[in-house]
This record gives C-alpha cells, sequence and structure tokens, in this order.
C-alpha cells in the first residue's frame, strides 16, 4: 500500500460557549483556580490534536454502535488508528493526522487589548467561573470550584491531514464529515453537561496534494473554500466524485 495523495482540511474552530479542555493542575500555577485549561508553554491555551481526534473519533463510534473499537480493520480504527498502536499490515498506516489547534492571532490581540466581548476577561486568555460541585447521593450542591475557561468567541486554526493511500479512502474522508457535523451539535473538553464546549468549524478550506505535487512543486491544490454547512450541503457529493475521478488517473 502506497500514498497517492494528501487531503489538507483547515479552517477555524470557534468557540460558541466557553471551552474547558484541562491541562495539568502543576502546568501553570494561576491564583486559586485548581482546574486549569491545557496551555502551550507561552501560557497560551490551545485545543490538542488528539483531544480534537478523540472526540470526532468517539462520536463515530456511538453513531456505529461500538464503544473504543480496536478491531484495526473498520473504518474508524483505519481513519483513527488503533489503541494498542498495532502496526496495521494490511490496512496501511492511520489516514487521519489532526494537528493542535493555535489561537488565532486575531484573538490573541483582542484579548491581551481587552477587545469587545474579551473586555471583562479576568485572565489574560481565559475566564474563570464558579461551578457547584453535586454531591451524587444527597443531589446538594457542595463546595463550589472555580473552573477555568477560554471565553465565548475565541477561535483557533485547525488543520487536519488525511493520507489517501487506496480508493476507499475517498470515502472514508466523506466520512469524517459525518464526525465533524456530529461534534457541532455535541461539545469539546469537559463540562458538556453544563454548556461548555460548544464549538463550530468555520472557513473551511479543503486541498490536496498528490504524490506528483509532491515531486514537483508541492503546492496544494485548493478544491473548496467557504463554510462546513454549505459543503456538506450542496458541494460534498460532486465534490467527492471529482476526488475519485482525480485519483482514479493519478
Ligand atoms: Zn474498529
Amino acid at each position: 500500500m502506497k500514498l497517492i495523495a494528501k487531503m489538507f482540511l483547515n479552517g477555524k474552530i470557534r468557540a460558541l460557549t466557553g471551552l474547558h479542555i484541562g491541562g495539568s493542575k502543576t502546568d501553570v500555577a494561576i491564583g486559586d483556580i485548581d482546574n486549569c485549561v491545557i496551555k502551550t508553554a507561552e501560557g497560551i491555551p490551545y485545543i490538542p490534536g488528539s483531544s480534537l481526534k478523540g472526540k470526532v473519533r468517539s462520536l463515530l463510534e456511538k453513531r456505529e454502535g461500538k464503544e473504543l473499537c480496536n478491531c484495526s480493520s473498520c473504518n474508524i480504527c483505519v481513519i483513527f488508528g488503533n489503541m494498542a498502536n498495532k502496526r496495521l499490515v494490511e490496512t496501511g498506516p492511520t489516514r487521519l493526522i489532526v494537528r493542535d489547534c493555535h489561537m488565532t492571532e486575531e484573538t490573541r490581540r483582542k484579548m491581551e487589548n481587552r477587545e469587545g466581548k474579551f473586555r471583562n476577561l479576568d485572565l489574560t486568555y481565559t475566564e474563570s467561573k464558579w461551578e457547584n460541585v453535586i454531591d451524587r447521593i444527597t443531589s446538594k450542591a457542595e463546595h463550589p470550584r472555580q473552573t477555568e475557561r477560554v471565553p465565548q468567541g475565541a477561535e483557533f486554526e485547525f488543520q487536519m491531514i488525511f493520507n489517501i493511500m487506496e480508493e476507499q479512502d475517498v470515502n472514508r474522508f466523506e466520512y469524517l464529515f459525518l464526525g465533524l457535523n456530529l461534534l457541532e451539535d455535541d461539545y469539546l473538553g469537559g463540562n458538556g453537561s453544563r454548556g461548555y464546549g460548544r464549538i463550530a468549524f468555520e472557513d473551511l478550506k479543503i486541498g490536496i496534494k498528490t504524490i506528483a505535487d509532491y515531486e514537483g512543486s508541492n503546492e496544494m491544490h485548493v478544491l473548496y473554500t467557504g463554510s462546513l454547512k454549505d459543503f456538506c450541503l450542496k458541494e460534498k457529493d460532486s465534490f467527492i466524485k471529482e476526488l475519485q475521478k482525480k485519483l482514479g488517473a493519478e
């Protein structure tokens, strides 16, 4: 099995509600907040590629009625890899790579300057919110604790790379969009039941580099720009057909 092409899915993730993707407590010491979000070495919150990938995977597993599939041969295992990191001899390498999603320059600048909706941030790039912890046995609210979160409106760049190794991978690539759509109606990170973690994929740009491109100009050919909704509603079917034709001719 050899690489035929790489698909690139670039765009932005916008936080429609506060976003809490937990970091470890020892990362950065911030006042009294005991429930921090994960941050880069510079102290800027980001969305780890593994969190995004894991969430999309688990939503697709739910869709298929599976739980933590590890068969290494179904579409989910081929796309996302299998848990044991077994080398997949028959099905080839994991198709999907998800990069860490860093905060956009614009969001950073607005936060640093306390512009618009970010004017009341209590920390440089985050806000803190008191959440009650409910005692599961008595159902009583107990010891409220402070949760750090990325505020609504923050934007992150995302990039996914999808390896096309064989014909069926075009359909697997299409299947990924089901996962993205499911995620928009679910949540990313913690505290989803409290309304945290609603996100939208925006400013989508889908491109391709074939092996011939890598050997030549190494330039990505952009095949679609626009919203995820428009893509799924109007473009996807013809896009996939075109792609199958193009790759069939490679
Ligand atoms: Zn599987």
